[in-house]
């Protein structure tokens, strides 16, 4: 990533949005909320500055939020999770997967994910010297075939690295495909580390967590983020739970990356995450509109869309408007319509590129006015 000039090679989503801003064009590309959530969290937030909460947490986290995750998992899932020992909070999602793989993988081993991918796998399998295997997900359903998933997974295998709902194409995986993932980890003793930062947002039946599958616990990380549930990816709060030698595992590592991390962030999600089910379920549906809003604008616009089950992205064909290639648009898009996407190639390794060629990730966590004048200009591509 280093170039020879001493430039960094910037992530695509710090790049699409210094385009956009650049350009003036709307931000359809880095995924984040351009409106605060809840109110009460963010209240919470003050209170705890205002009340001193602003020295070194404990390393696992603050009680408080240990036990609202805990309590959450049982309110959500039916999972009974031991806050003291099988919680560990992190600098978002991005650091339980950074020190989940780092503590598992190294040298010789491979960690198997599913393709396109949130563009930290690639990067974190590669800090730890591992190798990434890929199982792809194909338009326009993105549903992993099971013999390609078979096949993938060998003694090698340290972890299965699963993301439901899915960066970036939006889909969620159903009971067969996580029976199979469950099945492989076991038959070769691998772990699955498991990324549902999405796991609220979701529009056609609630997530279900691959650790509450018949035997997954007792090998499964699971990681998720407040950043997306409640509109707060600023503040990087995370967390991943799991059986106590897994969690200790990520902690050893965690220790030496951040230390500890966000005190008085940590009483304000835990806040949010004891709030009403209604709050919940107004996160999924407002969230609903803005996907039924931009997916019918972009299908107007003469795209082919894959409407996503879950997560804040949609992923669109562009060959029906004569884009064959999605880097190449999405380069020009601010300037031929006034708004900001990513191409999917931007999620695969280089040897798939040609397969997801002409497809355009479009994030919908935006205010629907927003939306909605992305879509008439959207409209002028015909
Ligand atoms: N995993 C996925 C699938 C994501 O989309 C994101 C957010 N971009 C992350 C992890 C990182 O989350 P956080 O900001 O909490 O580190
Ligand atoms: N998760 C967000 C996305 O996929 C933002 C990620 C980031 O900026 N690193 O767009």
């Amino acid at each position: 990533l280093l170039r020879a000039d001493g430039t960094i090679a910037a992530t695509v989503f710090a790049e699409m949005s210094a385009l956009a801003t650049r350009t003036g064009a709307i931000n359809l590309g880095q995924g984040f909320p351009d409106e605060d959530g809840p109110i009460e969290v963010l209240e919470a937030a003050r209170e705890a500055i205002a009340s001193g909460a602003n020295q070194y947490p404990p390393g696992r986290g603050v009680s408080a939020l240990l036990e609202s995750i805990a309590r959450h998992q049982r309110r959500f899932y039916g999972l009974e999770v031991d806050p003291g020992t099988e919680v560990l909070v992190t600098a978002g999602a991005t650091e339980a997967l950074a020190a989940s793989i780092l503590a598992l993988a190294g040298p010789g081993d491979e960690v198997v994910t599913f393709e396109p991918y949130y563009d930290a796998y690639a990067g974190l399998v590669a800090l730890a010297g591992a190798r990434l295997v890929t199982v792809p997900l194909r338009w326009p359903t993105f549903s992993p075939d099971p013999d390609e998933l078979r096949s993938a997974v060998t003694d090698r295998t340290r972890i299965i690295l699963v993301n439901d709902p899915h960066n970036p194409t939006g889909a969620t995986f159903d009971a067969t495909t996580r029976e199979l993932i469950v099945d492989l980890a076991h038959r070769h003793d691998a772990v699955i580390l498991t990324d549902e930062v999405y796991e609220h947002l979701t529009f056609d039946r609630p997530h279900v967590p691959i650790s509450t599958m018949p035997g997954a616990w007792e090998r499964t990380i699971t990681v998720s983020s407040a950043g997306k549930t409640f509109n707060t990816t600023g503040w990087k709060v995370g967390w991943l739970i799991g059986p106590a030698r897994l969690v200790t595992a990520a902690l050893t590592v965690k220790q030496f990356l951040t230390y500890v991390n966000g005190s008085p962030f940590q009483p304000a999600i835990a806040r949010g995450l004891d709030l009403s089910d209604r709050v919940f379920d107004d996160i999924a549906s407002s969230l609903r509109d803005k996907r039924d809003l931009l997916t019918s604008g972009l299908r107007s616009a003469g795209f082919d869309v894959s409407i996503p089950a879950g997560s804040y992205f949609t992923v669109v064909d562009a060959a029906p408007l004569g884009f064959d290639d999605a880097e190449s648009l999405c380069a020009r898009l601010p300037d031929l319509a006034g708004v900001v996407g990513v191409p999917v190639t931007a999620f695969v390794s280089t040897g798939s590129r040609a397969s997801y060629r002409s497809l355009v990730r479009f994030a919908f966590c935006k205010r629907l006015p927003v939306l909605e004048d992305a879509s008439a200009r959207l409209a002028a591509l015909r």
